[in-house]
C-alpha cells in the first residue's frame, strides 16, 4: 500500500519524500529502491543467462566467422577487412576456450589492433559484436591509464569492468573479451626513450604487457588505484582475449617512410607495385606501430593488425539510411510515435553528407547535423494533432543548418 506521511522513512535508504510501500511488519520501502531493487534483478537474470549460454557453448553452436559478420554488417557499412579479421578472433576465441587439453596442442589466443582515424567504427563495431557474444564483453578506455604511482588508474583496473559483467563471476570473467580504445594515447612519445618519466607512455605499456600476455593479476575490485589494504580479486588473463583499437594518428607518415626505405633499399619486388598513395593504412605493419611508439614487447602480443577505411561520400550516405538503426530510423521512429509519418528527401541527405565533410565532421557529425536539422520538429510537431506526415527537403535542411551556429556543431561530436 502506498504511503506518504511526513515520519515514515524507507527502510532501506531513510528517504522519506517519496511514496512509501509498508510491508506487513511495519517495514517501508520507497519507489526508488524499488526500481533500484528490480534493475539488480534484472540484470542478474540477464547475467545468469549469458552464463547459461556460455555453458551451453559447444563446437556444434557456435556462431561461423560468416555468421558474425553478417552480423555486424547489419549494423556497420563497409570496413570488411576489419569485420572479417574480428569475425574471426571472435569465432577462434570460442574455440579456444572449447578446445580438448588431451593432445598437446595448446591454441594460444590472438588478441587484435584495429588501426582506423576516428569515426570510422571501431567502437561501434565492438559495441555490436558484445551483442552477440555469450561471453561477458566490455569496453574500455586506455586514456584513463597512468603509470602505478600517478594520478589516473593501474592497468588492472581494465578488468574490473570485465567483472562487473561477469557479477563478479571470476571463472567467467577469465573467458571474456575486453576492447581496449585508444590504445595509440599510451604510445612513447617520442622514439628516443627519454630521462624524463613517461607517465602515461611506456610504463603503462608495460603493465599492460602483463594482462595482454596471460597471467594472474590482483584487481581492485571497486577498481581505481591499488591499496595496500584493500582485498584484491585475482583474475588469470590467459583466455581473455583482448581487442585494441586506435586511431594513431600520422601513422601514415611513418608507413610512407617504410615504405619508400623498401623500395630503395630492401625489395626490389615493391618497386613494380604501384602503392595507393591515398590509402597508405592498408599496407601498415608491426613495424609501423613500433615507429609510433609501442614498444616490441606489445606489438608481439598484438599478432593481428587489421585497419579500418576513411569513410568516403558513399559510406556516409549509407551511414545515415542503411544501417539496422539507422540515424534517419531512429528519428522516424521518434516522430512515428507522435503518429507522424517523417521522411528525408535524397537531396536532404546528400546535402547532410555535404556539410560533415565540409565541417570535417566524418561519420559522428551526421548524428549532430541531423539533430540539428530535426530540433524544431521535433518541439513543434508533438502539439500540431492535424500533422500526419513530414517532409525533410533540401532547402528545409539548409535552412536550419544555416540558423545553427558551426562551432556549436563541431563542438556537439
Ligand atoms: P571510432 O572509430 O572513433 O571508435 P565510432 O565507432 O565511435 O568511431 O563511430 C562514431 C559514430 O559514427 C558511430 O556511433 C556511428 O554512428 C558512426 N559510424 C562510424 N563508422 C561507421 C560505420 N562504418 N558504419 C556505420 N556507422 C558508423
Amino acid at each position: 500500500m502506498a504511503r506518504n506521511s511526513k515520519t515514515d522513512k524507507c527502510s532501506f535508504c531513510g528517504e522519506g519524500n517519496l511514496p512509501l510501500f509498508q510491508g506487513a511488519d511495519g517495514a517501508f520501502i520507497c519507489s526508488d529502491c524499488i526500481e533500484t531493487a528490480h534493475k539488480i534483478i534484472q540484470d542478474s537474470i540477464a547475467s545468469e543467462a549469458k552464463a547459461e549460454k556460455l555453458d551451453q557453448l559447444s563446437f556444434s553452436n557456435l556462431p561461423k566467422p560468416t555468421d558474425i559478420k553478417k552480423f555486424l554488417d547489419q549494423y556497420v557499412i563497409g570496413q570488411d577487412e576489419a569485420k572479417k579479421y574480428l569475425s574471426v578472433a571472435v569465432y577462434n576465441h570460442y574455440k579456444r576456450l572449447l578446445q580438448p587439453k588431451d593432445d598437446g596442442i595448446e591454441i594460444e589466443k590472438s588478441n587484435i589492433v584495429m588501426v582506423g582515424s576516428t569515426g570510422t567504427g571501431k567502437t561501434l563495431m565492438a559495441r555490436t559484436i558484445a551483442k552477440m557474444l555469450s561471453v561477458p564483453f566490455t569496453i574500455v578506455d586506455a586514456t584513463v591509464l597512468t603509470e602505478a604511482g600517478y594520478v589516473g588508474e593501474d592497468v588492472e583496473s581494465l578488468l574490473v569492468r570485465l567483472l562487473q559483467e561477469a557479477n563478479y563471476d571470476v571463472e567467467r570473467a577469465e573467458k571474456g573479451i575486453v576492447f581496449i580504445d585508444e590504445i595509440d594515447k599510451i604510445a612513447r612519445k617520442s622514439d628516443n626513450p627519454s630521462i624524463t618519466r613517461d607517465v602515461s607512455g611506456e610504463g603503462v605499456q608495460q603493465g599492460l604487457l602483463k594482462l595482454l600476455e596471460g597471467s594472474v593479476v590482483n584487481v581492485p575490485p571497486q577498481g581505481g588505484r591499488k591499496h595496500p589494504e584493500q582485498e584484491f580479486i585475482h583474475v588469470n588473463t590467459q583466455n581473455i582475449l583482448f581487442i585494441c583499437g586506435g586511431a594513431f594518428d600520422g601513422i601514415e607518415r611513418k608507413i610512407a617512410q617504410r615504405l619508400n626505405t623498401q623500395v630503395v633499399g630492401f625489395d626490389a619486388s615493391l618497386k613494380t607495385q604501384k602503392i595507393d598513395k591515398n590509402d597508405l593504412l592498408k599496407y601498415i605493419a608491426p613495424q609501423d606501430l613500433k615507429s609510433f611508439g609501442l614498444i616490441p614487447e606489445i606489438i608481439g602480443r598484438l599478432p593481428i593488425i587489421t585497419y579500418l577505411k576513411p569513410l568516403d561520400r558513399e559510406a556516409l550516405r549509407n551511414i545515415l539510411v542503411q544501417p539496422k538503426n539507422a540515424i534517419t530510423k531512429q528519428y522516424q521512429k521518434l516522430l512515428g510515435m507522435d503518429g507522424v509519418q517523417l521522411t528525408f528527401e535524397n537531396e536532404a541527405l546528400d546535402y547532410i553528407v555535404d556539410k560533415a565533410i565540409e565541417f570535417k565532421l566524418g561519420a559522428r557529425g551526421l548524428r549532430s547535423l541531423t539533430e540539428t536539422i530535426m530540433m524544431d520538429i521535433m518541439y513543434e510537431v508533438p502539439t500540431k494533432k492535424e500533422q500526419t506526415s513530414f517532409v525533410i527537403t533540401r532547402a528545409l535542411a539548409e535552412e536550419k543548418i544555416a540558423q545553427a551556429d558551426r562551432l556549436k556543431l563541431q563542438n556537439a561530436i
